[in-house]
């Protein structure tokens, strides 16, 4: 639990998922009291009391939801998919962000046969779509710029999220197997669910009321 306290704590994604995220936040009722891209600090005060906002990168709101660091948290499917979604509640698909994770590779090469590099950093996921498949794979973790692998050889594939197909074209590359649809969800620590209940609740619903309203 955040504190034994009736705050609740909410971590939201920066960056692209954020810009989507506030606008539903304010139809709930929950706006933050500056200006959170604009800002240093990591945590904010809200016009709803005893609300607070966190801004993490979007591979460590599962973390602090699942700890209870924070109560709610909003990220991608694709974090949820990496990081596995047995550790909270999944209430609400915001329907917000919505890509594509999707493998690619090199403009009309063929994959050879057997034993291939994939680049990614859904290890996972990448992991258990090759799997399925039938497919023996190095995977190679990586942090960002996975369109540059294939162009260099360090990967014959990449995992990677999908939006236009507009960066996988500027960089040679072409999208190739669906693995799956993403857009941003909202989860909720198991144990603040009980122990929160009634705002958690009055958060859930306001947010679909402001999806609905949409
Ligand atoms: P695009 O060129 O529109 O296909 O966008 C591709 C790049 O933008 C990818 O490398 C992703 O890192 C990023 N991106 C696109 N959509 C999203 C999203 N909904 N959430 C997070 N990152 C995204």
């Amino acid at each position: 639990m955040s504190d034994a306290s009736s705050t609740l704590t909410i971590a939201l994604t920066k960056g692209r998922i954020l810009k989507e995220t506030l606008p539903l936040l304010a139809a709930a009722g929950i706006e933050p009291l500056e200006d959170m891209s604009k800002s240093r600090k990591l945590t904010f005060e809200t016009t709803a009391k005893g609300v607070r906002l966190l801004l993490l990168r979007g591979s460590d709101v599962p973390t602090y939801v699942q700890y209870g660091a924070a109560d709610v948290g909003i990220s991608g499917k694709d974090m949820m998919l990496e990081y596995g979604a047995e550790h909270f509640y999944e209430p609400l698909d915001l329907g917000i962000a919505k890509c594509k994770l999707m493998t690619a590779g090199i403009k009309g090469e063929t994959l050879k046969p057997g034993r291939i590099r994939v680049a990614t950093k859904y290890v996972n996921v990448a992991k258990r779509f090759y799997a399925e498949q039938g497919r023996q794979v190095d995977i190679i973790k990586l942090y960002g710029a996975m369109e540059l692998a294939p162009i260099l050889h360090l990967a014959d594939e990449i995992v990677d999220i999908v939006d236009t197909g507009n960066t996988l074209k500027a960089n040679g590359l072409e999208q190739r197997d669906f693995i799956a649809d993403i857009s941003s969800r909202l989860i909720v620590n198991k144990a603040s669910m009980k122990m929160k209940h009634q705002q958690i609740e009055a958060l859930v619903s306001a947010a679909k009321s402001a999806i609905t309203a949409q």
